[in-house]
């Protein structure tokens, strides 16, 4: 029997969906709607309403009204974070239904979904961890050079509406990444899901409005990118722009943000290395070299290692590792539990991503394993079968762009000097990878390669911990402190403290 995910559709009860706007569910008045096909079989299995820009300024105007006129930035301490502990829980409550819909939206095989990084439980925790800093958020007392005239201090405040745009690759959790330290902090949110992945976020949507957040605090646009994002990014009412998403779309938010001076943090692609040191257990780093890619969504997530650098005396060893782990892919329906690898989103990346390959095998890589897409039942949907090239040269396009999909670059190198030189060449510096049993060689090389995240014989991502990319790979950090931090300005307060003051 072919394919099809439909049978999902109504087990999820998923409906046609609509933006939320001032705390109620509205149609787009575009007039035009968006078709969902589903990345596994290209079949249309949804849709929802364009929001014009109209719909966006009305999301944007209640937004405004409530960080202005609301009291969202003046609730206590003690009622926000009760608040944001209760999305926590209904997210946890959800979390299952939440990773079925997600895979509705992009393919994301169910047996990823509860993969901690991507699932419903991190962005529940997500919420959980930003609660905790609501009480937290602290100016400082300062000295002054001039004696005791004055008393210095600085007060933190929320830096106002905030413009939230995600990609399609992982809803749930960039969702709880950017509108948990934004609500944390006091700001109100209008969020642009990707057109490729919006019904989980609708959903996501709704358990924010279960839980209680005020009318206006959380607002909700759907469409594409070209007409309701840049109505987004280009309205004078927002003050913060946060984007994950492309490198290109991401100079477009810069831009279009630097109209107005508004504040912007930006979360891009990446072209991470993996640096395996010939003292390691071989087979076992093949595994995860190619598992980054070959495995959950084929190679389309930020921070998936690319480029495996891999020192001469196993590299032959390791293209052979490399090989029987893309052996191990199972293609077919994501909602399968023994499914271990997704499609590619949609035709164009498809596309994309077979020029990569042409042009990888044009420019004198190896084509080792992969190049082609399954057949049979798979035809229909956009599957790609893992890709090795070895001999790679790191000047090449394949191990300088961002293809974002299942193709690895083996590279070569000679000691660690090389080994850090070929890491560092690339314009991107989002992740990076050290597989080596020397601890003192370990530190070396995370401090010698310019990443904005680094594992060491694995590598996680948490709520806690800053993530964020060096160069062009992003501006700013989410997780952690410096998330909130990201959505907080600072306000100088002098108090002078003699009748007569300078
Ligand atoms: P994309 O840049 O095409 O789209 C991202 C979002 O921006 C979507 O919601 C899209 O509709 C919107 N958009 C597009 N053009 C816009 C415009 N002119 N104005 C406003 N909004 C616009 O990216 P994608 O294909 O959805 O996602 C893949 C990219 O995301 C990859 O480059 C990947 O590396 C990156 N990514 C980065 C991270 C990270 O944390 N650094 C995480 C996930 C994905």
């Amino acid at each position: 029997m072919a394919l099809s995910v439909l049978p999902h559709k109504d087990e999820l009860g998923i409906k046609d969906g609509q933006s939320f706007v001032d705390g109620e569910w509205v149609e787009g008045t575009s007039g035009e709607s968006w078709t969902h096909v589903h990345p596994a079989t290209n079949e249309e299995c949804g849709q929802f309403g364009v929001a014009s820009a109209a719909d966006v300024d009305r999301a944007v105007t209640a937004a405004r009204r409530a960080f202005d006129e609301g009291d969202w930035p003046r609730w206590k301490a003690k009622d926000r974070i009760k608040l944001l502990r209760r999305v926590s829980e209904l997210l946890a409550d959800h979390a299952d239904e939440l990773s079925r819909t997600q895979t509705f939206d992009n393919g994301l095989p169910i047996s990823f979904g509860s993969i901690y990084q991507v699932s419903a439980d991190f962005a529940a925790d997500a919420f959980d961890h930003h609660a905790g800093w609501v009480d937290k958020i602290a100016g400082e007392t300062l000295p002054t050079y001039t004696g005791s005239d004055f008393q210095i201090l600085t007060l933190k405040e929320p830096v106002g509406v905030v413009a939230a745009v995600i990609p399609w690759n992982a809803p749930v959790m960039l969702f709880a990444q950017k509108v948990a330290p934004a609500l944390a902090a006091g700001c109100t949110v209008v969020l642009k899901p990707s057109e490729y992945a919006t019904f989980s976020v609708i959903r996501m949507a709704q358990i924010l409005e279960e839980a209680g957040v005020p009318k206006g605090v959380f607002n909700l646009v759907l469409g594409p990118g070209s007409t309701t994002g840049e109505a987004l990014i280009t309205h004078p009412g927002v003050d913060k722009i946060t984007f994950t998403g492309s490198r290109l779309v991401g100079k477009r938010i810069m831009e279009a943000a630097a109209d107005r001076i508004a504040r912007v943090s930006l979360e891009l692609g990446g072209k991470s290395p993996n640096i395996i040191f010939e003292d390691v257990d071989v087979a076992s780093a093949a595994a995860t070299a190619m598992g980054m890619v070959s495995f959950g969504l084929s190679g389309q997530g930020c921070v998936c290692h690319t480029r495996a650098l891999v020192q001469e005396s196993i590299y032959d060893d390791l293209v052979n590792g490399a090989v029987a782990m893309a052996a191990a892919t199972t293609f077919g329906d994501p909602f399968d539990p023994a499914v271990t690898s997704g499609p590619l989103i949609n035709q164009r990346q498809l596309d994309k991503v077979v020029g990569y390959i042409e042009k990888g095998s044009a420019e004198g890589g190896r084509l080792v394993c992969g190049g082609d897409r399954p057949g049979g039942d798979l035809a229909a949907g956009n599957f790609v079968n893992p890709t090795l090239f070895a001999d790679v040269d790191n000047s090449m396009t394949i191990a300088q762009e961002e293809i974002f999909g299942p193709v690895l670059a083996a590279i070569p190198f000679r000691d660690e000097e090389d080994a850090v030189r070929l890491a560092n060449q690339t314009n991107y510096g989002l992740g990076a990878s050290v597989h080596t049993n020397d601890i003192r060689r370990a530190i070396r090389v995370a401090k010698a390669v310019r990443a904005g995240s680094f594992g060491v014989n694995g590598y996680t991502v948490m709520p806690n911990a800053p993530f964020g990319g060096f160069k062009e790979s992003g501006l700013g950090r989410e997780g952690g402190r410096q998330s909130i931090e990201g959505f907080l300005e600072t306000k100088t307060v002098t108090i002078a403290l003699t009748d007569s003051p300078i």
